[in-house]
């Protein structure tokens, strides 16, 4: 499996990479670090990542949420796009993927912008609402493990602020979401569940665009 845009041939994507993205070079070492890893399909491809920074810009986003850190590429990006009195929390429970990311965080300089929390990302989220952030986000980037994806959508809604966008990662799962023979597998299903309920839900607008494995633009309103 890999990270590049799902379903483009690779002359395409080659094309894509080459007229489109502008990458940093220090997300190119870290991308580079991170493709030695055996988990390395769980970092966002380039061309996503560029589209995160735009969405920063494009909404003034100052306050950035991440349910997901791995390697720590995308609130690279998200931190390189930000103000200079941007902030971030980002959620994840390994140790081990996130001592990466925060060796390449503070090489870029951004890392007083990061608050790094190492806990299950439902306790850290129910704690930024008890402690009354709710409505204060401004993009919500949720890319972890599949089977709280509903949760996690349930707290950052809250979470995020009107006019604020919720990104959800890896929503085309490769290709599972459409194959039948998948249709017991549990991370398939509760992607197949939030999908369905993100396309009800109201109170948001909505695109699924096939970038990466598939990204959830849900914009709330
Ligand atoms: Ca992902």
């Amino acid at each position: 499996m890999s990270n590049q845009s799902i379903g483009l041939s690779d002359n395409l994507y080659q094309y894509l990479l080459a007229n489109s993205v502008r990458e940093p070079a220090i997300l190119t070492k870290l991308r580079q670090e991170t493709a030695q890893h055996p988990l390395a399909n769980m970092q966002i491809s380039p061309e996503q990542g560029q589209l995160m920074g735009l969405l920063v810009h494009l909404i003034g986003a100052k306050k950035y949420l991440e349910v997901g850190v791995f390697t720590g590429y995308s609130a690279l990006v998200v931190a390189l796009n930000l103000p200079d009195d941007g902030r971030i929390i980002a959620c994840d429970v390994s140790d081990e993927f996130t001592s990466i990311a925060s060796k390449y965080w503070q090489e870029a300089g951004v890392d007083d912008k990061i608050s790094l929390q190492i806990a299950p990302a439902l306790e850290t989220l129910d704690r930024l609402l008890a402690n009354g952030e709710a409505g204060t986000v401004d993009i919500a980037f949720i890319d972890a493990d599949k089977n709280n994806y509903v949760a996690y959508y349930d707290r950052c809604f809250q979470l995020v602020r009107q006019g604020g966008i919720i990104l959800v990662d890896n929503v085309l799962w490769y290709g599972r979401v459409a194959d039948p023979a998948m249709d017991e597998d549990k991370r398939t299903l509760a992607i197949k569940q939030l999908n369905q309920q993100i396309y009800h839900d109201d109170r948001v607008q909505i695109s699924l665009i096939p970038i990466g494995d598939g990204l959830t633009i849900a914009r709330k309103k």
